[in-house]
């Protein structure tokens, strides 16, 4: 799905990646794993073009990603990030359909969808849709954000310390149903942790950063089997 060579990004100063090439398969769950700092962000947002590389190239199915219109791309890719940004004057309902409501869907077809993805995430309709942002706990907001970004069926999926706020046992939870609505859709998922632990639990694959560069790429059960 992407086929990254020899990223390079530059913050002033500082060298973000240096040099970075991976693929992420279609249909998997690619772990970014790395201690703070090594760049996990920085690729991530090259993925969707909110950062342009200062060197390198990605490929995206096939084409250079700069061939793609920036915007059409970023509502082709759900993003989940750490402090998830819903909007807090708009309901529940109408944040999950973001994305439906640019691409000028109908208002019940919408709905349909934000009930539907409610479901799927596990907060029962009725009492989540018209709620605000500031009625729901941290872990319930996350799940919003999940819906929100499956809500127009994007091919790909970018998480950046989805759950990392929340506390271990809420932590524990939202990654056991993130797997098994990943086991229902087989997204291409891109995750991004520095929690080895949540790697190994979600990750079909795992790729180790460190100082801006790939250091090991491997399915995860040979990178646990091989220690
Ligand atoms: P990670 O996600 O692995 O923690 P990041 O990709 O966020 O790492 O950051 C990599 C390096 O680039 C860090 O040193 C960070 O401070 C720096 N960096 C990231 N974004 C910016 C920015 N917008 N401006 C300046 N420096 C940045
Ligand atoms: P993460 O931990 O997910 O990488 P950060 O907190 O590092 O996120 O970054 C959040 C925002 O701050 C991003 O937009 C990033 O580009 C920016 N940023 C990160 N590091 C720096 C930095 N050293 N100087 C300026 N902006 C930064």
């Amino acid at each position: 799905m992407f086929e990254c060579r020899n990223l390079v990004k530059r913050f002033g100063e500082t060298v973000a990646l240096d040099g970075t090439s991976f693929s992420i398969p279609e249909g998997r769950l690619t772990v970014l794993i790395g201690p703070s700092g090594c760049g996990k962000s920085t690729t991530l947002r090259i993925l969707n073009r909110l950062i342009e590389p200062d060197g390198g190239e990605v490929l995206y199915r096939g084409r250079p990603l700069s061939s793609y219109d920036p915007v059409e791309l970023r509502r082709s890719m759900g993003y989940v990030i750490q402090h998830i940004g819903l909007f807090p004057h708009w309901t529940v309902e109408r944040n999950i359909c973001t994305v439906p409501r640019l691409l000028g869907w109908p208002p019940e077809r919408q709905r349909a969808r934000a009930l539907e993805l409610l479901e799927l995430v596990g907060l029962p309709p009725d009492e989540y849709a018209r709620k605000m942002p500031h009625q729901l706990s941290g872990g319930e907001a996350q799940r919003v954000g999940v819906a929100r970004a499956l809500a127009a069926d994007p091919p790909v999926i970018l998480m950046d310390e989805p759950f990392g706020a929340a506390d271990p046992l809420t932590r524990s939870r939202l990654q056991e149903e993130f797997l098994a609505i990943q086991r229902r859709l087989r997204k291409t998922v891109v995750f991004v942790t520095h929690d080895m632990g949540e790697a190994i639990r979600l990750g079909d694959r795992i790729i180790l950063m460190r100082e801006g560069r790939v250091v090991r790429e491997a399915a995860t059960e040979d990178l646990v089997r091989s220690g």
